[in-house]
C-alpha cells in the first residue's frame, strides 16, 4: 500500500480480503502494521473512495469537502494542467492522493 512494495500473501474468503501477510519468496521477507491493517484499511467506512474537492477558499476552516466523481476529476486537471503538477497542490485542492502510506493526505 505504498511506495515499498512489499510482497504479499492475501487471503480472501468469501471474495472479501480477510488476512495479510508478508510473502516469505519476497526479498523483504516481512511487511509492516500497516500492510497486516490491510483488510481494515480497505473495508473502513471512513476511506475515501472517490476524489474530494474543496468548495469554499482555504481561508474558511471549513473545506466544505464534496466527493467528486473520476470523470469531473480529470476533465478539471485536463483544463488546468500546470495547477496539478505539483502534488501537494493537487492533495491541497482535491483530497485525493494515491495510496494509503503517503503521509500528507
Ligand atoms: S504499507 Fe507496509 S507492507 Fe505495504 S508496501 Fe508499504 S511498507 Fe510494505
Amino acid at each position: 500500500m505504498c511506495i515499498s512494495r512489499c510482497g504479499v500473501v492475501a487471503t480472501v474468503e468469501d471474495g472479501r480480503l480477510t488476512k495479510v501477510n508478508a510473502d516469505p519468496a519476497h526479498p523483504n521477507g516481512c511487511i509492516c502494521v500497516k500492510g497486516t491493517a490491510a483488510p481494515e484499511i480497505v473495508y473502513s467506512p471512513d476511506r475515501l473512495r472517490t476524489p474530494m474537492k474543496r468548495t469554499r477558499p482555504k481561508s474558511d476552516p471549513d473545506p466544505g469537502w464534496v466527493s467528486i466523481f473520476w470523470d469531473e476529476t480529470m476533465a478539471l486537471v485536463g483544463a488546468n494542467p500546470q495547477a496539478f503538477r505539483k502534488r501537494g497542490a493537487w492533495v491541497e485542492e482535491y483530497g485525493y492522493d494515491i495510496g494509503a502510506n503517503s503521509g500528507d493526505t
